[in-house]
């Protein structure tokens, strides 16, 4: 198999797999017990906040593990739209579902939204305005296109969802300015169902989840001990490993797309002018349907996905290309991810296998 969908999800990375172990055997305690045997959960809970909040440059005392990049957007935004002056919220036009949906679900019950849009390269255009609290991604999940959250947060109330951020771009939460942002574990080869929500020293946080007062009384609930724990890993590994996605990924990406773009007629990536994360391209390519195409792919073994929300198997043009006046009507769109795992050999095999699809389909 080549695994070319790592904005979806990443592979667990084994010294991960390895560290979370005890903590679903042995080290079972609830961390907030008061006994010996329930400190060393309490302690490596301690030790992953930290190596979490080295990889976003921020002080441990502001991550606050949740179940997911899902989870720490909703949260985000309840928080802004329960403490802000007017009960509304501006987001950009290409924000993932977890925080579009959230908003329009809050619409219902008065909420009042104000779209930012995008122009054709991704960059965030008239986000100036009424200074309402800013929802505005950290880089797009489908394009991977950066915006300039950092631009924007002077004086302004802002969340950001970093979670396709990290691990792939130098973050420093610290200094940027946001008030919250959210990061998630399985896209940066930790597990599943854990992610954690950044909060500025000093906010004055309104909880989403409300129970017991676990992660200083931000987010009630028993912590995922061994899901923290291999959070806390993945992040010191893409610490580690940040200098490589932006050298040796982002070369192979580039290299990738040269060879498709000479391969493929008419064939487009979206965003190539604008900064982007390193793992991330997302290609138009014309006189192809996007489901045929997967398939063709997946025939293969190559995993890549459209990018877009995928409904019972029918492909709805994406709202982030939409957004973007690209002309998605007629033109198939094929996102690749790749990750630190990602190899030579895999990009030329893609390199090979879309154009031949791509003719096939072209030719009937
Ligand atoms: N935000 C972005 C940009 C994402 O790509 C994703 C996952 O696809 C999420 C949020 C949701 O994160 P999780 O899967 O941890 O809930």
């Amino acid at each position: 198999m080549i695994y070319l969908d790592n904005n979806a999800t990443t592979r667990i990375d084994s010294r991960v797999r390895e560290a979370m172990l005890p903590f679903l055997g042995a080290e079972f305690a609830n961390p907030s017990s008061p006994y010996s045997f329930a400190r060393r959960a309490t302690l490596a809970i301690s030790r992953a906040r930290g190596q979490v909040a080295a990889l976003v440059g921020a002080s441990p005392e502001e991550i606050h593990f949740a179940s997911g990049g899902t989870e720490a957007n909703n949260a985000a935004l309840n928080h802004l739209l329960t403490t802000g002056e007017t009960n509304t919220l501006a987001l950009s036009a290409v924000e993932h579902a977890s925080v579009r949906s959230f908003a329009t679900h809050r619409e219902k019950t008065g909420a009042l939204l104000n779209w930012v849009n995008v122009n054709e390269h991704g960059a965030l255009e008239n986000a100036d305005g009424p200074s309402a609290p800013l929802a505005m991604m950290w880089a797009n999940n489908e394009t991977g296109v950066i915006f300039p959250v950092v631009d924007f947060a002077g004086g302004r109330r802002i969340h950001s969802d970093a979670v396709q951020a990290a691990g792939k771009t130098p973050l420093n939460l610290a200094t940027s300015g946001v008030e919250t942002a959210a990061i998630s574990a399985h896209k940066i080869h930790g597990p599943k169902g854990v992610g954690a929500l950044f909060v500025r020293k000093g906010t004055k946080f309104e909880p989403y989840l409300i129970g017991g007062d676990q992660e200083n009384g931000i987010r009630a609930g028993t912590e995922n001990v061994a899901g923290i724990v291999g959070f806390g890993i993945a992040a010191e590994l893409a610490v580690e490993n940040l200098e490589k996605m932006q050298s040796e990924i982002r070369g192979l990406r580039d290299e990738m797309e040269t060879r498709l773009l000479e391969n493929i007629s008419g064939s487009i990536i979206t965003g190539r002018e604008s900064p982007r994360i390193p793992n991330t391209s997302m290609l138009l390519i014309p006189g192809c349907e996007t489901e045929a195409l997967l398939a063709l792919l997946d025939m293969e073994g190559i995993c890549v996905s459209s990018g877009s929300a995928c409904a019972s198997g029918a492909h709805e043009p994406s709202h982030v290309l939409r957004a973007m006046g690209l002309p998605v009507a007629n033109h198939a769109t094929i996102r690749v991810s790749l990750s630190r795992f990602s190899t030579h050999d895999e990009i030329e095999a893609l390199a090979v296998a879309l154009p031949r699809a791509v003719r096939k389909l072209r030719n009937g």
